[in-house]
């Protein structure tokens, strides 16, 4: 029998507050009551904070992070279009799967993984692409897979410097709450989010906000769509009430991790994350090893990807860390399976619980006869959180 607490470090979903529990811990509601609609208005409201716009218009749907995505594209294009992406993890891989899948042109650009989007390459497409055939440009701001994140200003300013009109499409699951974004400042027309990840909440919401341009785009588009159809939305945004039942449970957590977020400051949230990171990345270096993350300009906040060194298996190291020490690790997608194991630290963490996350690492590794000196990355991360002003 196991007691105590089973440690969440996968990313996503991630540890939900007490207080947000006890927010979705009520009895179901009318949600055609006369009152919901002025709930949903407020949240609509508060979640342009977040993504930090003031004309964006922010949606939610009953689904995850995946429906966001079809969402953007059904929404927006017509059959046939062309879209520019990159593959450089799992996410950022189905996204511009599902491009395929859906019957879009896709440009998509395979990237090394532990890189992440070739700003460079966008740019020398972009400038090419002188009848600006390309519709939309995808990325993804943080790529989960192998704890890496993406420049997303530099995106923006490589359509700029092209002159180029594609609209930006970024996948922000993972970022969105825990990594600054800056929805405006970036010219993004649609970020896409879920629920499970920096918002501290169940799976079940996908949370996007889409710019005017967006909306433009979508009176023109012909695409398909009926269940993430954003004309049926529209009253969502103009009403407060929904053109199917919300999950009205997790709107009512919404409330709650929002009321959190912004309690604490969005700067400290991010803050926080930073400091996080920094000591899983001190024990990292501190037991001799690599993140998948090529160089600290791809380093994550929100999650490292470990690479265990050639010849052992990390899959053994996440099944003995959640069998015989009650923690739960990331495991490696795809590629990089067996060959990375990953800690999430974003959403509701403290130092003490990184420090639970860096000691079990360490013994499951050494249980698995890694050489890491017990003790070191718990050693590291501790001076770096010791010797750091950061106040929690
Ligand atoms: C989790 C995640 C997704 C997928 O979201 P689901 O909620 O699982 O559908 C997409 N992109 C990134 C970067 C993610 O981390």
């Amino acid at each position: 029998m196991k007691t105590g607490y089973n440690g969440l470090f996968i990313p996503g979903p991630t540890n939900i507050p007490n207080e947000i529990v006890q927010a979705m811990t009520l009895r179901l509601e009318d949600m055609r009551a006369p009152d919901f609609g002025a709930f949903t208005l407020a949240l609509l409201e508060d979640l342009k904070k977040v993504f930090k716009t003031t004309n964006g218009q922010p949606m939610i749907f009953p689904a995850s992070g995946t429906g966001g995505w079809e969402s953007a594209l059904t929404n927006t294009l017509s059959p046939g279009d062309k879209i520019l992406c990159s593959a450089f993890g799992q996410f950022s891989h189905l996204w511009a799967d599902m491009c395929a899948r859906l019957g879009f042109e896709v440009v998509r650009l395979d990237v090394e993984w532990g890189k992440g989007v070739p700003v460079e390459d966008y740019a020398r497409i972009l400038a090419e692409d002188t009848g600006h055939t390309i519709k939309a440009v995808l990325a993804c701001h943080n790529e989960t897979a192998t704890g890496v994140t993406s420049d997303i200003a530099g995106v923006r300013k490589a359509l700029d410097d092209a002159g180029h009109p594609a609209m930006l499409f970024v996948d922000g699951v993972s970022s969105l709450a825990s990594i600054d974004f800056r929805m405006d400042e970036w010219g993004v027309d649609v970020m896409v989010s879920g629920s499970q990840k920096g918002f501290m909440l169940p799976t079940g919401l996908a949370i996007i906000c889409v710019s005017q341009k967006a909306l433009e785009a979508h009176k023109a588009s012909s695409y398909p769509r009926c269940f993430f159809s954003w004309e049926d939305m529209q009253n969502s945004f103009t009403t407060g009430y929904f053109p199917y039942t919300p999950a009205t449970t997790l709107l009512r957590g919404l409330r709650c991790s929002l009321d959190m977020l912004f309690a604490e400051g969005l700067d400290n949230v991010f803050a926080r994350h930073n400091h996080l990171a920094t000591g899983v990345r001190k024990a990292v270096d501190a037991w001799g090893l690599k993140l998948c993350a090529q160089g600290p300009q791809w380093h994550s906040d929100t999650v490292s990807a470990i690479m265990v060194p050639e010849g052992h298996d990390a899959t053994k190291v996440i099944a003995r860390a959640y069998e015989r020490y009650n923690t739960s690790l990331g495991s490696g997608l795809s590629q990089v399976a067996g060959k990375v194991f990953r800690i999430g630290h974003l959403g509701w963490l403290n130092e003490i619980m990184i420090l639970q996350a860096i000691a079990t690492a360490e013994m499951a590794m050494g249980d698995s006869g890694i050489p890491v000196e017990l003790g070191s990355g718990v050693a590291a991360a501790q001076a770096h959180f010791m010797n750091s002003n950061f106040a929690s």
